[in-house]
């Protein structure tokens, strides 16, 4: 006998997974495929991270650079990561706020489990990670999903407090958002923090903002990303260097609790704490030290912003409706005829592979990833004029 909920789990594939696999298979067997499944980086990493890599390993003691490191990360690195976010910011964070991981889904998944208390309920904005929902479920809480605005893919922030309950134990909230690419603006996000102060006010407890920051830096246009703990200060911050150093196998991350989280120290040691339990010892020694060293790099946007704005302006030239996103690396696209798996199968039987919006909690969009080659995006679009002819 196995745990039925991991094996459920461990059973279920991912509709992202499962397009990108058949497109593999389909390539295998000689066809051209458009795939716009998966959101892996197609930009290199910045070329200091590579040269850092290289540098510690030829520079730095092996024993020392392949040692265990303290469980939240090597203080002076979560040190140099605060500073960066205070020069940035204007923020007064400790590296004794941090807590290295690996990557933003142990993060998440860890700040998820030290605020999952009995019968508690976590709420997301859809459309959202489809992740978020094993995560919370997993971890013995009630998962609430609340639509955004359909015409802006903001918060709807009166959908939100009526859903909020005495068992609301935290919001999490994804900007740039996967898969919108859409940025919540900073009125959004002070109507947010409105109405969760008076929420948790009136529920004689904190709701906690779990912000899973992750595209914080693809940002196009000019466009401000607001920096949660300034608006709302019990905001967590789950980070990751998978999208914004182009490093996702790397796995490195953050948890950040700032000092002015109530109870911040319990959050941050209960965080650990699940850190724990889900096996994690220290996040790799190498990425933590590359990372700090590299804390003010970015990756160079274009080839993201090129296709962004060519994919963009050609669905909507053919009729397709689509929020142009300001953010992250992803377009979503209302379906024609309104069912996204039947438009995406549709799309598939042409070998053009893009994700059904159901596991992101929209049915009736499809997301489209930009994070492709450009050159593959420019001979893919026939094919999204054609298969849009039917509905105009
Ligand atoms: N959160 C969001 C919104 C994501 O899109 C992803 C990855 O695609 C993650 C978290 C997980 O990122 P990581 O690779 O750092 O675990």
């Amino acid at each position: 006998m196995v745990n039925q909920n991991m094996l459920a789990l461990g059973q279920t594939r991912s509709c992202i997974r499962e397009l990108f696999e058949y497109g593999l298979r389909q390539k295998a067997a000689g066809e051209t495929v458009y795939d716009f499944s998966l959101g892996n980086p197609s930009i290199p990493a910045p070329p200091e991270v590579n040269e850092t890599f290289v540098s510690i390993l030829r520079d730095v003691d092996s024993l020392a650079v392949h040692s265990y490191t303290p469980a939240p990360g090597f203080p002076d690195a979560r040190q140099t990561v605060a500073e960066e976010l205070n020069r940035r910011y204007g923020a007064d964070l400790r590296g004794e706020n941090f807590f290295f991981t690996c990557g933003a889904a142990p993060a998440l998944v860890s700040v998820i489990r030290a605020l999952a208390t009995e019968g508690a309920e976590i709420m997301a904005i859809a459309p959202f990670f489809p992740e978020y929902r094993p995560f919370v479920e997993a971890n013995g809480a009630a998962f609430v999903l609340v639509p955004a605005d359909r015409e802006t893919f903001q918060i709807d922030c009166a959908a939100l407090e009526e859903r909020i309950t005495a068992r609301t134990q935290a919001v999490i909230v994804n900007s740039p958002n996967n898969p919108s690419g859409v940025i919540y603006t900073r009125a959004t996000l002070e109507k947010l923090a409105e109405v969760l102060t008076r929420k948790s006010a009136e529920h004689g407890h904190p709701i906690y903002v779990i912000s899973d920051e992750p595209y914080r830096e693809l940002v196009y246009g000019g466009a401000e990303v607001p920096f949660l703990p300034d608006i709302y200060p019990n905001t967590v911050i789950c980070y990751s260097y998978s999208k914004s150093l182009s490093m996702p196998g790397e796995r490195i991350g953050y948890v950040c609790v700032p000092d002015r989280v109530e109870d911040s120290q319990a959050v941050y040691a209960a965080a650990a704490g699940a850190a724990r339990i889900l096996g994690h010892v220290c996040a790799p020694s190498l990425q933590q030290r590359v990372v700090a060293a590299c804390a003010a790099s970015r990756p160079d946007l274009e080839a993201y912003d090129r296709n962004r704005v060519t994919l963009y302006d050609a669905l909507t030239s053919y009729g397709y409706r689509c929020v142009k996103p300001d953010g992250a690396f992803y377009l979503f696209v209302q379906a024609p005829g309104g069912d996204a798996q039947a438009f995406s199968d549709q799309a598939k039987a042409r070998n053009l592979l893009i994700v059904p919006g159901g596991d992101f909690g929209c049915p009736d969009y499809f997301r489209a990833s930009t994070c492709v080659s450009h050159e593959m995006l420019l001979r893919s679009l026939p094919i999204f004029e054609d298969l849009m002819k039917p509905y105009l």
